[in-house]
């Protein structure tokens, strides 16, 4: 009981501290782009995005995250400081993304999964929904060895796509809602399945799924991770910093502290090899972390880690484990509903 009032009076000066002390807030984007399948949505439009900076100008008061970082390490926050974060690494935070900042004067922080770079497959996510949601017919039964283990499933009905249908499930979303078919239950069972393999493993799976399909390789335009030429194009210039979203994008709490931080620190160095550029920045894939990748990403050297959990910046946040806020595809309006909401956000704890 003591124990209980104690936690609440705590939890009430913890609130009061907040609600008195400046907030930041971090952005988390993945892609600027139109795309006709986005389960997670992972795009926001072109259009979109240019409104999203109009608002930032003119509501906010944009920095880069190495500018917060720095601000929050001499126990300061700017108010209303926001800055604007990419993960993954796609070809179109470059192509569409990075003129649209340099428009605007905005600074971007890129979390970038350097084993995609150049590589040319898309990011396996990616690769799932191209060969499952895709327009056309696929075989009807499919049996799948993961991990040492025998799967089978049978599409039905499903395993052939008319024009109609896929039209109609273009904009599915994951949600937690009941699958609308036999391929987006299949869809949500091996993302759920494939999601804390190792590289190795998952890549053994996509290629058997591959060669069930028949859907030939290729990294359609739209879906590409950034090559080799285009990572320091990327970097270069004052407006864009590259930071560390790991090699492979792994489940970070799935595996041994020993490879967490290997992960990290191959990242690290790779990135920072090919862009000439101190990378001090680091991203949780998928927000996953344990407590051992709060202390590998100081190991590894990092001055900040960014999380998926949503709230503001303050100044009791923890650097390793900075909160972000994912950005939806809605127009300047919305967004600036939303980023206000946001900047007096108050988390429910
Ligand atoms: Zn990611």
């Amino acid at each position: 009981m003591i124990r209980e009032i104690l936690h609440r009076v705590l939890l009430s000066i913890d609130r009061y501290r907040r609600r008195r002390s400046a907030r930041a807030l971090v952005l988390a984007y993945h892609r600027i782009a139109a795309v006709e399948v986005d389960p997670w949505e992972l795009c926001v439009t072109a259009e979109h995005f240019a409104e999203h900076l109009d608002v930032l100008q003119q509501i906010a008061h944009p920095i880069s995250l190495r500018e917060l970082v720095q601000a929050h390490k001499e126990g300061r926050v700017p108010d209303r400081a926001v800055a604007v974060t990419f993960d993954d690494g796609y070809a179109d935070n470059l192509h569409t993304a990075k003129p649209l900042l340099e428009q605007y004067t905005i600074p971007a922080t890129v979390f970038v999964a350097s084993g995609y770079v150049g590589q040319k497959r898309e990011f396996w996510w990616d690769e799932l929904g191209g060969t499952l949601l895709r327009l056309g017919a696929l075989p009807e039964q499919l049996t799948l060895s993961i991990n040492g283990e025998d799967f089978q499933w049978a599409l039905g009905e499903a395993a052939e796509w008319s024009e109609g249908e896929y039209q109609n499930f273009r904009g599915w979303i994951v949600d937690g809602r009941e699958a609308p078919s036999l391929r987006h239950s299949l869809y949500l069972e091996l993302h759920q399945l494939l999601q804390p393999l190792r590289e190795v493993e998952r890549r053994k799976v996509m290629d058997d799924l591959r060669a069930w399909s028949g859907v030939e390789l290729d990294t359609r335009p739209p879906s590409r991770p950034l090559s080799l030429d285009e990572l320091p194009s990327l970097a270069q210039g004052e407006l864009i910093e590259v930071g560390s979203h790991t090699v492979t994008h792994p489940f970070l709490s799935a595996l041994p502290e020993r490879l967490q931080l290997d992960e990290m620190r191959r990242s690290k160095a790779f990135l920072e090899e090919h862009t000439g550029r101190p990378v001090t920045s680091l991203a949780y894939p998928y927000g996953n972390y344990a407590k051992e990748s709060v202390k590998s990403a100081r190991e590894a050297g990092f001055d900040c880690a960014c999380s998926t959990v949503v709230d503001c910046v303050w100044r009791g946040s923890d650097r390793y484990q900075l909160p972000r806020a994912g950005v939806e595809n809605v127009d300047g309006e919305a967004f600036a509903k939303w980023l206000s909401q946001m900047l007096n956000y108050e988390m429910i704890t």
